[in-house]
């Protein structure tokens, strides 16, 4: 009879995890790879070739910096030209177990589809072939992240920033960003709505095609990089932040992906920033908009800090360093990336779709409800 071969291999864009041995019982024990310098890990993205049904075990699940995430994660997994789907893992004594599938081909396994890249460019495309389109490329010398606008031309305009995926890892982010333009592509309203918008799709490319969590390739963290001292030595920040300054900030939404909550929240840090009321009226005037127009928005669902953010990570966050600099209404965004429950508490998978429809459901509260 011939042995078939077990193997894992490296996706060429976001991979995560090593073969680190095969058990007697021929299960795959893989591991996740930390980020640099920081050693924060919790992303994944593998190929595996093993017989059908070899369990394969993320055995350091545990260690990881979210663990209490694997309780309601899942694994989604591909076969060659099919589409993905999600498998529930079990999660027993910090080792996270699912069985491969596939027995032949090269299966992909990771915590959440990710991005086909090569969508942006057609979404830069469209956005360049509007009157109101505007796209700074990528610069890869200069870590500059590419940046598309649409909307009100007018120079008196209210500048609204959309920042998404400062963490490598956060790919619902990145799905997020998609439905966004896509709602802002679809809305002719924006032109005259006294708003420009300047979304970034992608703030850490180098992170996230090293297949980091959180860090850029030399493991930087960038939402620790926003205050005066530390831009500099994070040129994907310093370079947002420069941009910024030309165009001027009235709105920031800055969107994350959580790994370890359940559901759709916002992080807001008022009570210590101690946040101008108009301010906190703008951004509730948003967030009320955006619980109006998706299922998964329950209005005032908040981070629960347990103890108050040192005068440091405020300084060095974007949204309260966006606040402070520029007086702008900011507003950080987390979701899911497994199993959730939506603002009605009806539970279901968090998927690309859930991500896209939640950023178009954004564009249309930005546009008509701020
Ligand atoms: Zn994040």
């Amino acid at each position: 009879m011939k042995r078939q071969s077990v193997r894992l291999a490296r996706p060429a864009k976001s991979p995560n995890g090593l073969l680190r041995a095969c058990a007697d019982d021929g299960a795959l024990e893989v591991e996740i790879e930390p980020d640099p310098l920081t050693g924060t890990r919790q992303w994944f993205h593998f190929r595996a070739q093993a017989p059908d049904g070899t369990p394969i075990r993320m055995v350091d699940a545990g260690r990881t910096s979210f663990p209490r995430g694997w309780e309601t994660a899942n694994v989604w997994a591909r076969a060659p030209g099919t589409p993905w789907y999600a498998l529930q893992p079990e999660y027993e004594d910090g080792i996270l177990t699912f069985p491969h599938g596939g027995a032949e081909a090269m299966t992909v396994y990771a915590l959440f589809p990710t991005y086909p890249i090569n969508r942006l460019a057609g979404i830069a495309e469209r956005t360049r072939a509007c009157p109101d389109g505007d796209v700074v490329a990528a610069d890869s010398a200069l870590r500059r992240a590419p940046r598309l606008s649409l909307g009100d031309p007018d120079p008196a305009a209210r500048q609204i920033w959309i920042v998404c995926t400062q963490h490598g890892g956060e790919q619902p982010s990145l799905w997020f960003a998609d439905g966004f333009i896509a709602g802002l592509l679809s809305m002719r309203a924006r032109a005259t709505s006294g708003k420009r918008f300047h979304v970034v799709p992608l703030a850490n490319p180098t992170g996230m095609f090293a297949g980091h969590l959180r860090t850029t390739d030399t493991g930087q963290d960038p939402n620790r990089h926003w205050s005066d001292g530390e831009a500099q030595s994070c040129p994907e920040v310093a370079t947002l932040l420069d941009a910024m300054t030309a165009t001027g900030v009235d709105f920031l939404l800055d969107v994350h992906t959580d790994f370890e909550m359940d559901h759709v929240y916002l992080d807001v840090l008022d009570e210590w920033m101690g946040t101008p009321d108009d301010l906190v009226s703008a951004r509730e005037r948003f967030e009320s908009g955006l619980a109006a127009r998706s299922p998964d928005v329950a209005f005032s669902s908040r981070f629960p800090w347990q103890s108050p953010p040192t005068p440091e990570l405020l300084a060095a966050m974007c949204a309260p360093s966006v606040e402070r600099r520029f007086g702008a209404a900011t507003v950080t965004l987390e979701m899911p990336v497994g199993r959730y429950r939506n603002a009605a508490g009806v539970e279901g998978d968090w998927t690309p779709e859930h991500a896209r429809a939640l950023g178009r459901a954004a564009a249309t509260a930005l546009v008509n409800d701020l």
